[in-house]
């Protein structure tokens, strides 16, 4: 193996104790709200480490638990309830939601200045003006650009004309990640389930960011020998080699493959994802600062 491995975890870390840190030193107690609704077993992890790091941070964290079986308008009277509790800066709602929910409805009420996921409308449209210091960013790839930054840092080479190519066009990880790179004068190109000889055009990147949700599909021959590869992919495949009905989590990218032509990479698990939670406690942080009229701390 050759490529530096980039310990998401430990940035993570670093990165939660910085958030609690700044909000000490503020005065502040920002408050998170984090909604879930239905018994979806993998949300109900997602939202119980949410609410640990928030503890962790000192915060004031609450989460609301509703049936399956909430109606729209029940949902929307608790996010306008959320829109005007002082204590609560950040709400989160638990995506996805249950069919009978439209999720972009659900989304548009929340208040933009509490929409610490960035998922609103008008978080969307000042991170695509470039308008960064009134936004509130995606975690994920908020998190991913730190863990590039430390890349850069580690291999001494700067971001500022390098060729970066986004796997996957989502809107919570691909197009905003795009957004990013572009911010930071990447030229950037956005790969989907369309694009031809997907290979060919994954080899060209100097950061090659993969968001698609399947298991270890980039190969090691579709990496740029020194390339920078953030692998946003969290994929649970069967390991019966741990056991009868055992399994593992992997990434988008073939890591054994990859680390050996990559400059650095991210594992999983123990990279992108430990970022988008303590990307969530910096964005409640900022959003508590924001309502206080005080600028957002930088963490
Ligand atoms: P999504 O399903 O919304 O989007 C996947 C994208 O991949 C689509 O734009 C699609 O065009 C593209 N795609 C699908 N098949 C493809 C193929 N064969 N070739 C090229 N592109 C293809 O997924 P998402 O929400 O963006 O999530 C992507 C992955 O990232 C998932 O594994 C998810 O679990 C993971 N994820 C991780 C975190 C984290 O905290 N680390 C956060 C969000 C998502």
């Amino acid at each position: 193996m050759s490529a530096l491995v980039l310990d998401g975890a430990a940035v993570a870390d670093a990165t939660i104790a910085r958030v609690a840190d700044a909000a000490r030193a503020l005065g502040l107690t920002p408050g998170l709200a984090v909604v879930l609704v239905g018994s979806d077993p993998a949300s109900q992890v997602y939202v119980g480490a949410k609410g640990r790091a928030a503890k962790l941070c000192g915060f004031h964290s609450v989460q609301h638990t509703l049936p399956e079986t909430t109606s729209e308008a029940e949902l929307l009277a608790l996010i306008d309830d959320l829109n005007r509790d002082p204590a609560i800066h950040g709400i989160l709602v638990q995506l996805p939601l249950p069919k009978a929910i439209d999720s972009s409805r659900v989304l548009e009420a929340i208040d933009p200045a509490k929409d610490v996921d960035g998922f609103h409308p008008v978080n969307v449209g000042l991170a695509a003006s470039g308008v960064f210091e009134r936004a509130l960013i995606p975690c994920t790839p908020a998190g991913s650009m730190i863990l590039l930054d430390r890349a850069c840092e580690l291999l001494g080479r700067k971001l500022d004309g390098l060729d970066a190519v986004i796997i996957g066009r989502s809107n919570i990880v691909g197009k905003p990640m795009a957004q990013l790179l572009l911010a930071r004068n990447c030229t950037v190109t956005i790969a989907h389930s369309r694009t031809r000889d997907l290979p060919a055009v994954a080899a060209r990147a100097d950061v090659l960011v993969a968001a698609v949700g399947r298991p270890e599909m980039v190969r090691g021959d579709w990496v740029k020998p020194g390339a920078i590869v953030i692998d946003v992919g969290i994929n649970r495949i069967p390991a019966p080699e741990k056991g009868e009905g055992k399994t593992r989590l992997v990434g988008d990218v073939a890591f054994d493959e990859a680390a050996r032509v990559a400059g650095a990479i991210t594992p999983v698990p123990g990279g992108v994802g430990k970022m988008t939670i303590a990307m969530l406690m910096a964005n409640t942080l900022t959003a508590a600062a924001r309502a206080k009229g005080l600028a957002a701390p930088s963490v």
